[in-house]
This record gives C-alpha cells, structure tokens and sequence, in this order.
C-alpha cells in the first residue's frame, strides 16, 4: 500500500492515500505530498511496456504509485486523456533529429504545449478523487500560470463536474497566443484573470489564498473548497513520469539502444516539475545517466547546481520562453526531501521564504550534482538555436524547446558524452510564432494569428496546428485584470 507523506513534515505525523493527496494539492505545513517509497520497474515489467500503446503503458506505470485507485478506472482514465482525438499522431512521440539526438515532442495535444501530458488526465483523476472520498463540496481550482498551464488546466477541468476552475496569468508575461487562448475559453465553469504583476506574484497570490483561513472558511459557506493543478499536485506530477518510461521503450523498440544502455535527458526547466518526474523514472530504474536541467536567462537553478546557493534575490528577466521565467521552482523542494530528508528541507524552505534564499550542504549538492548538469542559454543563444536546427535538420522548435537544445549542444561539447541524449520539447513552435520567425531573421508583420501563422507557414512549408488555428476564430470572453492584492476579491466575486 503507497502512502503519501509531506516533504516538511519532520516527526512523520500525516501519512495518505494518493486520491486524498491529489484532493488536497498542498500539505497542510506547507510542504508538498510525495510518495513514502518509490515503486520499481523490473526489465521485464520495461519489455512489457515497449510493446504497449501511450494510452496502456500511463495506467501501468500510475497504478504503482496510485494504488487506491482501481487499475480499471485508471485505464479507462488514461484511455479517454490520451486517445488519439486528443492527442493526433501519438501522445509523446520520439523524433530523430540527427544520430543520437532525439526530440520527445511533448505538444501533440489540445493546447500545444506539454502541459497536456498531464492535465488531460489529472481532471479525471481529480474527480476520482473526490467520489472515492465521499466530497460533496465543489473543488474549485486556483491555478497561477506562467503561460502553458493555464490554458491546459482549463481545457482539462472544462465541465469537469464537481469542479470549477479560476485562473491567474501576469498581465505582460505570456505571449499573445497564449493569452488568447485563455481567454476565448469556452466552458461553463471557468474564469480567467490577468494580474498586474509577473508569475510570481500571481503564484504567491493564488498560494496566500491557500494559506488563508478566511478565506477557506468563506469557500466553505459556498459549498466549496480549494485545490491545485499547479505542478506542486501529485497529481500533474505522476502522469509525467510516464513519457520518460515510455521514450526509453520507444528507444528499445526502434533498436536503437538494447535495454541497460544509458540515456541522458535534457528538459527546459521553470518549477522544477517536469524534470524531476524523469528522476523519479530514474529512481524506477529507467537507465537515465543524466540530466541535462536547461534554463533560460532566470538561471536560478542553473546558478544552484554550481554553488549549492537556491538564491531568488536577482534580476528577473522577461525572456520568448515565457513558461520558464520563474525564480521559485516549486518541485525542487521534492528534490531535496529525497536527498535530505524533511528535517532539512523544511529549514532551507523556512531560509527560502524569510529571505529568499538557502544553501544546501557539499554532501546534498555532490547528490544533485552526480544526476544533475545545469545549463543555461540566453536570448542570443536560444533564437540561434531555432535557426541552426532548422537550417541544418529542417527541425522547427518553440523557444522554450530551443533553450532546451541550445544546453543539450554545450553539454554535449563540453563534455564529449557520446550517451544518446533526449531533449524534451514543450511546445509547438505555432504557439510562439514571432519569436520564431525573429529567431530564423524575419520581422513579422502584424500580430494577428492569421499574419503569423500564415508567413511561418510559407517561410518552412510547415502547418498550424489545428487547435490554435480554432482559437483564432474564438471571441474573447474574459477582460478582467486586477493588482497581486485583489486575487481573493476576484475568486469571490
Ligand atoms: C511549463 C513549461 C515548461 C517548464 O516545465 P516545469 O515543469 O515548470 O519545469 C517548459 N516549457 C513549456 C512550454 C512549458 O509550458
């Protein structure tokens, strides 16, 4: 039986099961849930999965972490998130770039970006949820958003029943695709909010609300409740160990490696989530060597794993890859539970949140060290990037894909690791179609989708994708934007 514990959690008081953890978001100290234990994966449970579809190879590897769902119901989940109405052309297909280079294209879904992968599922998970704990309140979703999951959460959580859905996103910090695409969404049971601030206000914001008595106590005399799709929820973060299983077997399966041989993992990193759902893979057994952790010019973990020091007090900078201008990476608190243990990390969190930053001892960092290489890759870099891979692939990548194989590259040169190396990719380069056709030395000229959709189109003799090209048709629907402090008055409007 798996039981879920909070990361600060000292005296091992509050241990749960996984739909209550998925229920609740954030554990009541502050910490986040993770698993007591994390569950194996034999080479022969791999064989077996290399031979299964997305769709089978989701449930297989979730009913080990979430074990008081039934298997049943957790099939009929993964089959209805991952189906291919949904997600056209696979759900997490691998790309080859050149020998040894693999693209694991992330962006197949109904948003176009990644954070599909686990915001298809996690709803119905979520919904499973609250039955199996008899709930008869309404769940009502806060989500902060630095851009992709946002839009993603309120595609997921649409008619969701029993659940509503309030999204925050910061006024100029997502592109214009992105906010259009939150705020033609359609659905009952949605509201969307721009915040006159960056993400991380609107992330402090949302997470004050959490925190508030008050404002729990007003939710509850309206039969509701808060909860989370951020990605410090279980939830969002199970499903996303998945693609890292299932890149590995696609790996077999084409025979490009036999099963034991490494892999390295590069993945454009923001709060920590995505990535640290590969070294769960890892901790499972996946044979991943290293990861490459690529960020932007917010090199904040970069500049941790060099020195140890988690430090937020810095410039923040606006950058083309919007999802990861971020100075607070939320999951790495999960990492360092599993190198420190709860005593520590909830000191580095009190050091975290009284000034904004913490160290962590030699020993913790030459751990983090011995899986993780941090790189980072400016503005100049990353948009050269764009154009070296599509000039010599005829590869088109989004910018945060590029940060993402800008690092991979240096990696790869710095250190002669001739290990296949796999570089997740986040978005559809359609959803930041300026920047890109800047990055390959076109100015775009005007800034409706239709213009730029149809001169990136005609410049690389690539197509939109069918989603955004229906978002452009949408009418806009949510205007309101309000200061960090009037979050609470939006939600309880
Ligand atoms: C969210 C996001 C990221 C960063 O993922 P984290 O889990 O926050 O590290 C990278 N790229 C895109 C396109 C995203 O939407």
């Amino acid at each position: 039986m798996m039981n879920y514990v909070s990361t600060r959690d000292r005296e091992g008081a509050l241990k749960i099961r996984s739909a209550e953890a998925i229920k609740k978001g954030l554990a009541p100290d502050g910490g986040l849930f993770m698993p007591e234990r994390i569950p194996t994966l034999s080479e022969e449970e791999i064989a077996r999965l290399a031979g299964m579809k997305y769709e089978e190879r989701a449930p297989f590897i979730l009913s080990k972490f979430l074990d008081d769902y039934d298997p049943d119901i957790l099939a009929g989940y993964a089959k209805e998130a991952y189906s291919e109405e949904r997600f056209p052309g696979g759900a997490a297909p691998l790309f080859e770039v050149e020998k040894g280079l693999y693209s694991l294209e992330l962006w197949h879904g109904p948003t176009c970006a990644f954070k599909d992968m686990a915001l298809q599922i996690m709803p119905r998970l979520l919904s499973g949820a609250l039955k199996m704990t008899g709930e008869r309140r309404v769940a009502h979703i806060l989500v902060a958003t630095s851009g992709d999951t946002g839009k993603a959460a309120l595609e997921g959580f649409r008619d969701v029943e029993g659940v509503r859905i309030t999204v925050f996103y910061p006024e100029d910090g997502v592109s214009a695709m992105q906010k259009l695409q939150m705020t033609t969404q359609e659905g009952d049971n949605v509201s969307v909010c721009a915040v006159k601030g960056n993400f991380d206000d609107a992330q402090t914001g949302v997470k004050r609300i959490f925190s508030d008595p008050e404002a729990a106590a007003r939710a509850e005399e309206r039969d509701t409740f808060f909860s989370s799709a951020n990605s410090i929820n279980w939830g969002r973060l199970a499903p996303q160990i998945v693609y890292y299983v299932s890149a590995y077997c696609d790996l077999l399966t084409a025979g490009a490696i036999k099963y034991g041989d490494p892999v390295n993992v590069t993945v454009p990193t923001g709060n920590f989530g995505n990535i640290f759902a590969g070294y769960i893979a890892r901790k499972m057994g996946v044979p991943i060597k290293r990861f490459v952790c690529a960020s932007n010019s917010n090199r904040v973990l970069t500049d941790f794993i060099e020195t140890g020091v988690y430090d937020r007090n810095r410039e923040f900078f606006r950058t083309a890859s919007p999802s990861m201008d971020i100075l607070i990476s939320s999951n790495l608190e999960r990492l360092l539970y599993v190198l420190g243990g709860p005593e520590a990390t909830a000191g580095f969190m009190a050091d975290l949140s009284a000034t904004g930053r913490y160290e962590v001892p030699e020993d913790l960092l030459a751990e983090v060290r011995s899986v993780f290489s941090g790189y980072s890759s400016d503005e100049a870099e990353t948009f050269q990037t764009i154009r070296d891979l599509f000039d010599r692939n005829g590869y088109l990548c989004d910018p945060h894909s590029a940060v993402a194989f800008g690092c991979a590259r240096r990696y790869i040169e710095e250190t002669a690791d001739a290990t296949p190396m796999v570089v997740v990719s986040t978005a559809n380069p359609y959803k930041f179609p300026a920047d890109v056709l800047r990055a390959l030395g076109e100015e775009p000229r005007g800034d409706t989708p239709d213009a730029l959709f149809g001169a990136l189109s005609s410049l690389t003799g690539t197509t939109p994708p069918k989603p955004l090209l229906r978002t452009a048709t949408l009418p806009v629907r949510f205007t309101d934007s309000v200061e960090p402090f009037g979050m609470d008055a939006f939600v309880f409007r």
